[in-house]
Formats: structure tokens, C-alpha cells, sequence
């Protein structure tokens, strides 16, 4: 089985990459998010092994020192991490897997994996950025002017990734990501590992076939 491809997705906190991210899988078949660890206080309606698996900083540090990490990175003061086990048993399954993680995770990725298809999703003004963040009514004042200010430093890195969306209408970004998702699974190499046999078939040189 050929291992599946591996989606690095980034943006400004509140730019709408997990939204998006939840509304991609649903729409697609063999593709799935990775669950990352972190550090930080788990929101309300947030669920442990779900949306992270919520860690203290002491086992967190633990599994560094064990080289359980794919990547990892601190973010506005917290680790957040993507466990070895998270990103590879699922891919050796032969299914995408969807990293949604920061900018450093995102170096860290590329230099183990060039393969990897990496995503920069922008929000349409930073006007509209801060309304989503207060919208979401997850986070306090004083977490939202963090995740501003560190919004420009995140967006700087935009021109590392390999495309770029902008998340004005959600329907249109959506379709836009389902594009990317699909068109690398069109790609020749692809194609040609999973329809090996109808290739061969197609251009063998059995007599009597025209
Ligand atoms: P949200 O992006 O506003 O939903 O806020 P989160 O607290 O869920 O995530 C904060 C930041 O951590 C974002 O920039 C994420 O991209 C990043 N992040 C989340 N999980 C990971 C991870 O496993 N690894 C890395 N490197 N970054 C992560
Ligand atoms: P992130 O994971 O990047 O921090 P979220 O997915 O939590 O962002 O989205 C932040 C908020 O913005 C959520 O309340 C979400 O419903 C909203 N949102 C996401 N995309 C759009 C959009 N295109 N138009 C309007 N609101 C959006
Ligand atoms: P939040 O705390 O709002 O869920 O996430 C904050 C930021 O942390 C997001 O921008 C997200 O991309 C990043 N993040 C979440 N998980 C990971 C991870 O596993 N690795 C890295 N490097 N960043 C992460």
C-alpha cells in the first residue's frame, strides 16, 4: 500500500484553519487530522484525545527528552507538539494526515518530510481577524491582544508554504482546500503507484489489441 500524503496547514490564530479543517474531512474520504499535544488550558467544549491530548508541562518534557515528538514548538507561551505516533500510524495506513500547526512546526516538518504539502491560510483583514477571535468567545481579552500581536509574526512566514488561502467566504476556501487535497492525489506519481495494474494493461502489447 503506497503511504498516504502528508498536509501541513498554518495560520494566525483565529484566521478559521480548524474550522475548515473539521469541515475538509468530513467532506472527503481517506484523509484525517492529527491530535496534537499541548501545554494549554483545555476551552470549554473542548475534549481530551479530540481536539488536543492535554498535557502538563512535566510530560510534555518527558516525551522531548524521548524523541516522541515529530515536531514541536512553544506557541504563545504553551508547547504544542505533534507526537511521532499521531502523524505516521495513519499515514502508513495509507491515509492523509492534516497537521494543523504552527510555523516552526512547519520547518521542522519539511526537513524530515520534502514530500509534505504544506498550506498558509490567511484571514481577509486584520480588522475581520480580531472579530473572529472574539466571535469564537473562547478566550479572554487579554488572550485575544496576544494572539494579535503574534498574528503578524505568524503571517510573515506565509511565503515558506507551497499555496496560500484566503478565508473570506468559507465556502469558497473550503473548496479551495478540497482542490489542493484532491489534485495531489491526481499527481503521476500517485496515480501511478495505485493504478499500477490498469497501466500496465492499458499499454501492454498484446496482439490482436489495437
Ligand atoms: P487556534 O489556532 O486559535 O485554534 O489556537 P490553538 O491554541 O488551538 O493553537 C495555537 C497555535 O498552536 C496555532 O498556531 C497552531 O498552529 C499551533 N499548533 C497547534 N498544534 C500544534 C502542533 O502540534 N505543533 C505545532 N508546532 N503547532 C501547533
Ligand atoms: P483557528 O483554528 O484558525 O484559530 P477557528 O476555526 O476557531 O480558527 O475560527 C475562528 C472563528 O471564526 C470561529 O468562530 C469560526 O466559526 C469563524 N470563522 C471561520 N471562518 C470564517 C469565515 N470564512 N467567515 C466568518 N467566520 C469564520
Ligand atoms: P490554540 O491554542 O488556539 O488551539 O492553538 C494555537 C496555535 O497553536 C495554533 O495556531 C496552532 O496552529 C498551533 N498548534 C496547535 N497544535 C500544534 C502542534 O501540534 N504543533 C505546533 N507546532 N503548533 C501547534
Amino acid at each position: 500500500m503506497s503511504q498516504g500524503t502528508l498536509f501541513v496547514v498554518s495560520a494566525p490564530s483565529g484566521a478559521g484553519k480548524t474550522s475548515l479543517v473539521r469541515e475538509l474531512i468530513e467532506s472527503l474520504d481517506g484523509i484525517q487530522v492529527s491530535v496534537s499535544h499541548t501545554t494549554r488550558a483545555k476551552r470549554d467544549g473542548e475534549v481530551d484525545g479530540v481536539n488536543y491530548h492535554f498535557t502538563d508541562a512535566a510530560t510534555f518534557e518527558a516525551m522531548i527528552e524521548r524523541g516522541e515528538f515529530f515536531e514541536y514548538a512553544k506557541v504563545f507561551d504553551n508547547y504544542y507538539g505533534t507526537s511521532r505516533e499521531a502523524a505516521q500510524t495513519v499515514l502508513a495506513a495509507g491515509q492523509d494526515v492534516i497537521l494543523e500547526i504552527d510555523w516552526q512546526g512547519a520547518q521542522q516538518v519539511r526537513a524530515q518530510m520534502p514530500d509534505a504539502v504544506s498550506i498558509f491560510i490567511l484571514p481577509p483583514s486584520r480588522s475581520e481577524l480580531e472579530r473572529r477571535l472574539a466571535s469564537r468567545g473562547t478566550d479572554e481579552h487579554a488572550i485575544i491582544a496576544r494572539r494579535m500581536r503574534d498574528a503578524i509574526s505568524e503571517m510573515s512566514h506565509y511565503d515558506e508554504y507551497d499555496y496560500l488561502v484566503i478565508n473570506d467566504d468559507f465556502t469558497t476556501a473550503l473548496q479551495e482546500l478540497q482542490s489542493l487535497v484532491i489534485s495531489r492525489r491526481l499527481s503521476i506519481s500517485l496515480m501511478s503507484e495505485r493504478h499500477a495494474p490498469l497501466l500496465a494493461t492499458l499499454l501492454s502489447q498484446a496482439p490482436g489489441v489495437e
